[in-house]
């Protein structure tokens, strides 16, 4: 999928700040977080929505979501975490390759809204997502 910015990433040819992957999956921090911390997991194959996963691709793909949720709470201590995903864009879904939202939750003040879904690219610039990656990335275990 030439054109899927996702599959892009996967391969390197567009820039994240990755902070794992295996054979099958792919996570990184979103470029407009709504919360300290916000990740996205991708499967490496493209896979546009929830619809076009085998039984097996779902396996493969879950079997990620745990080490990506306690890297989140073992670094950050959020009170909670919201794993979102949206299929079509009736639902809100921009990148049409499958991806799962890991966003940590830090109290009721946490400015997170679901309705209005605002990103706090000002709090955390790239530079400050950067940091958080690699934080992260020494959290997770292969
Ligand atoms: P959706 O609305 O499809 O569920 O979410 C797409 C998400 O992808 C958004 O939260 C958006 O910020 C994120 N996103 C879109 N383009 C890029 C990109 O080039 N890099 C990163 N890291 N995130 C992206
Ligand atoms: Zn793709």
């Amino acid at each position: 999928m030439g054109s899927c910015i996702f599959c892009q990433i996967i391969e390197g040819s567009i820039p994240s700040a990755k902070i794992y992957e295996d054979e099958h999956v792919y996570a990184f921090m979103d470029i407009m977080p709504v919360t300290k911390g916000h990740v996205l997991l991708i499967p490496k194959k493209h896979v546009e929505n929830i619809y076009d996963f085998t039984e097996e691709d779902a396996a493969n793909f879950f079997a990620a979501a745990p080490k990506i949720a306690n890297a989140l709470k073992d670094e950050f201590i959020p009170v909670g975490m919201n794993l979102l995903q949206n299929n079509g864009a009736a639902a809100g879904q921009t990148v049409f390759h499958y991806h799962l939202h890991f966003i940590p939750r830090y109290d009721e003040t946490d400015g997170f809204d679901l309705a209005k879904w605002e990103s706090k690219q000002d709090e955390f610039t790239p530079e400050k997502v950067q940091e958080l990656a690699a934080t992260l990335r020494g959290k997770i275990s292969q």
